[in-house]
């Protein structure tokens, strides 16, 4: 039994003016009377706070219990309030979102999946951003062009499908896709999916924003309800006051120190209290960025006047006032039950630093330097590394700035490398105009593209050689082995945009700007004052160049090309139907041991270029797990041939022989992003079964999609009896019913066998995904049966 936590009283919402709002519009009964766009670059799409407020009513008769934020939020969504079943942690909602956006490189294959689906338009507001492809090499100007020639072939297969399915098009150099959806299409109390794991950024403005695979949104572009299962809802109040070198990044950062990477899997983490008034809408923003780095299903904050500001800043004030008139259903139920609560009071919140390797491991600035010593991390700073999606907003940016400006009063220019990402071109262009950019150039900053770069592998760093251990620290939100730059002996760190531009100047980890000092070029010592910065652009945003492409009216017509020899795209063919039988004495193509996220699974860097293409993508499938026999990457034993291949190529030999095969893993399996190509690539190799101690959410359901079986074991210890030597049978599959365990039987080398149990997750309409090969197979079906 969960035990709850009752909500501290109602959050302290905000000022006066809206507290008044709120008991008005509890008597308002047509919100939907108001037809309020949802964005201003799509007419004629109306926010819908109607159907929240109706299925509000059925879902609050029902179960008669004040509700949480995110609930409200939620339920709100159901496709079928009056008979859904509403349990948390348990039943599997359907769920209606009001939009859906894909970055690059992982819309080239969710637009594949849509068009083999058959369906002409998408049925919801969805827009693709081009963010994921543009390497930083040199600075920002320079690589963009480059990317743009590199990667004509998909950015051209992206527009004109964008432009035939009437999705919004973020051409190359716009920004990265979270920063763009804060900007222009994130309304409070709204629910989008992302075929990105950060999607629950949107949250900033209180927003149910989720990261998803691909074929999760494709179901939602063809007006399928989106299945999530109910979340639990873990509760953070904040109290106190944000003040000094202490940042919305601390908040996070602590949190993650808190739940750990698998601590918030299946829940929404609820920001709420009197310290959230504290907080810009941005820095919530940031806040719910980082939530994806515990596992969470997103991450929210109550409506308040800080997302307002925001709102109005970015040219949407008819969305803050309507936001406030809906301002009763944008804040949790006072007596609202948390499954968890956390205490966390801003007053004495220190500035932490996480890593190396992995985001959960939290250290507190006072703290860190003996943490450095003690583990003997490379005390040389090579590079610092501000914005990406997670930390570029003009708060953030003005406040480095003004570190940097104090740093360079003083003589001084950046000890390390320092690269500085803005989120968006309308950030850029602000930045620019308003100084902070040449700030940044004087002291040796690289002011990069709008784009993801150096945070999701992008970046062609020169500084190390592979395999030389040296430190970096970031302001990204991921720091697991290799990602920043394939370098597994990098020690990737993450803190604040404050305290990464502090430390450039020290080139030193131990530095701590609240207690030392630094010589300044004329031999003085000085310390930094204490940053601040500017919430909002005093001048307004300068939206920089028009980087938007509108889908045109009627795109019938517009046609999309794939290249047969293209190696960067590849049309999907259906994977086969289940043959009805069970799983027998499928060979283990690897045992893999400790962490292995969907980097581990399906690399990113150099080959993110092959995610429009499978067959390609596929060879660096679960290059990076390590092999629990051998301690090694990218070995494992052909068991028909007992010779030793790559995993890729021994998972092809088995394909192409009919031998299925399966995955055994360790907890927390395919942890990381929402990317479903490690779901997609096992079953283009011939896998079947994925078996582990625990999964993350996003990549359980996207194994399921693809026609996979993800199975838990039931004894976690049994994960001992396998070896990579060893031949799985999963039995008795075809009287399965979704919530019985499933056996499983081991066949060991020396052909002894031994039985074990397994749960999984699977439910009935999942189940049909597996019988029927895929999901997508199921919806083709259907489509075709419809006639579309
Ligand atoms: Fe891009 Fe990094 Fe943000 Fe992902 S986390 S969207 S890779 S900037």
């Amino acid at each position: 039994m969960v035990s709850r936590f009752l909500a501290r009283g109602a959050t302290s919402l905000s000022r006066q003016s809206m507290l008044s709002k709120r008991t008005m519009a509890t008597v308002q009964s047509s919100i939907g009377d108001k037809k309020v766009e949802m964005s201003n670059l799509e007419k004629g799409k109306y926010i819908n706070y109607q159907r929240i407020e109706n299925n509000l009513q059925v879902v609050r008769s029902r179960l008669n219990r004040p509700l949480t934020l995110a609930e409200k939020i939620v339920y709100g969504h159901l496709d079928n309030p009056h008979e859904q079943e509403i349990e948390r942690g348990v039943s599997y909602l359907k769920l209606r979102p009001d939009r859906v956006a894909c970055q690059d490189a992982t819309a080239q294959m969710a637009i594949l999946q849509f068009m083999s689906a058959g369906l002409p338009q998408t049925a919801v507001p969805t827009s693709v951003h081009c963010d994921h492809l543009i390497q930083a090499q040199i600075g920002g100007v320079p690589d963009l062009k480059r990317a743009i020639d590199i990667n004509k072939e998909v950015y051209d297969f992206l527009a004109t499908a964008c432009a035939k399915y009437g999705i919004g098009f973020w051409k190359p150099g716009s920004g990265i896709i979270h920063q763009i959806i804060l900007e222009n299409y994130a309304v409070p109390g709204l629910m989008m999916i992302g075929t990105d794991s950060h999607t629950p950024n949107a949250g900033g403005l209180g927003m149910v924003a989720c990261g998803v695979g691909g074929a999760d949104a494709v179901d939602v572009m063809a007006d399928i309800p989106w299945e999530l299962k109910a979340p639990k809802v873990i509760g953070v109040y904040l109290d106190g006051k944000m003040n000094g070198w202490t940042t919305p990044k601390d908040v996070i950062l602590k949190v993650a120190g808190i739940l750990t990477v698998k601590g918030g899997t299946g829940a929404i983490i609820e920001y709420h209290g009197p310290g959230v008034e504290s907080l810009s809408a941005t820095g919530m923003a940031t806040i719910c960025n980082m939530g994806a780095e515990i596992g969470a299903t997103t991450s929210l904050f109550p409506y308040n006047f800080r997302m307002a500001s925001y709102l109005k800043a970015t040219n949407r004030g008819a969305i803050a006032q309507y936001a406030e008139e809906f301002n009763h259903n944008l804040q949790p139920d006072e007596g609202c039950e948390y499954d968890q609560l956390i205490h966390i009071n801003l007053d004495e919140l220190e500035p932490h630093i996480n890593g190396p390797f992995t985001p959960d491991l939290a250290t507190p600035i006072s703290k860190f330097a003996a943490e450095v010593k003690k583990h003997s991390w490379p005390q040389e700073l090579k590079v610092g590394l501000i914005g990406s999606c997670t930390n570029s907003s003009y708060e953030d940016m003005s406040r480095s700035a003004a570190i940097a400006k104090e740093a360079a009063d003083h003589g001084l220019t950046a000890k390390s490398k320092f690269t500085i990402t803005p989120g968006s071109e309308q950030v850029r262009a602000t930045i620019a105009r308003d100084g902070f950019v040449d700030t940044f150039e004087n002291i040796g900053g690289v002011v990069l593209a709008n784009a993801c770069g150096p945070c999701i592998g992008q970046w062609d760093r020169k500084d190390v050689k592979k395999g030389e251990v040296n430190s970096i620290i970031s302001s990204y939100n991921r720091n697991f082995t290799g990602r920043n730059d394939a370098n597994p002996a990098t020690h990737a760190f993450v803190a604040s945009p404050d305290l990464v531009t502090a430390m450039v100047f020290a080139g030193d980890l131990t530095f701590n700007p609240l207690t030392d000092s630094l010589k300044g070029a004329d031999g003085k010592e000085f310390k930094f004052s204490d940053p601040s910065g500017h919430e909002l652009p005093a001048k307004g945003y300068d939206p920089g160049e028009n980087t938007f492409q509108a889908p045109p009216a009627d795109g019938t017509t517009v046609s999309v090309a794939v290249s047969p020899s293209s190696d960067r795209l590849q049309l999907l063919k259906p994977f086969k139907a289940w043959d009805g039988k069970d799983i027998i004495e499928a060979p283990v193509l690897i045992k893999a041991k400790g962490k292995c996220t969907t980097d581990h699974i399906s690399a990113g860097g150099p080959w993110l270029k092959y995610r429009g293409h499978l067959e390609n993508i596929s060879q660096n499938c679960l290059i990076g797990a390590i092999n629990a026999d051998s301690g090694e990457a990218n070995s494992v034993i052909n068991q028909e041939t007992g010779e030793f291949g790559p995993v890729p190529t021994v998972g092809a030999y088995y394909r192409d022989k009919n031998i299925p095969w399966v995955v055994v893993g360790d907890e927390n399996y395919g942890e990381g992003s929402s990317r479903e190509h490690a779901a997609l690539e096992p079953r283009f190799l011939g896998g079947r079964a994925v078996i582990c101690r625990s999964f993350a959410r996003i990549h359980e359901t996207n194994l399921k999609k693809q026609g996979m079986l993800p199975l838990w074991f039931k004894n976690p210890a049994d994960y001992e009896k396998i070896s990579g030597t060893d031949k799985i049978s999963i039995l008795d599959l075809q009287n399965f019913k979704p919530g019985q365990d499933i056996t499983c039987e081991i066949t060991h080398k020396d052909g002894s066998k031994e039985k074990f149990l397994t749960t999984t997750s699977i439910n009935e309409g999942q189940w049909g995904w597996f019988k029927a090969g895929s999901a997508l197979n199921m919806m083709a079906a259907a489509a075709k049966a419809r006639g579309a």
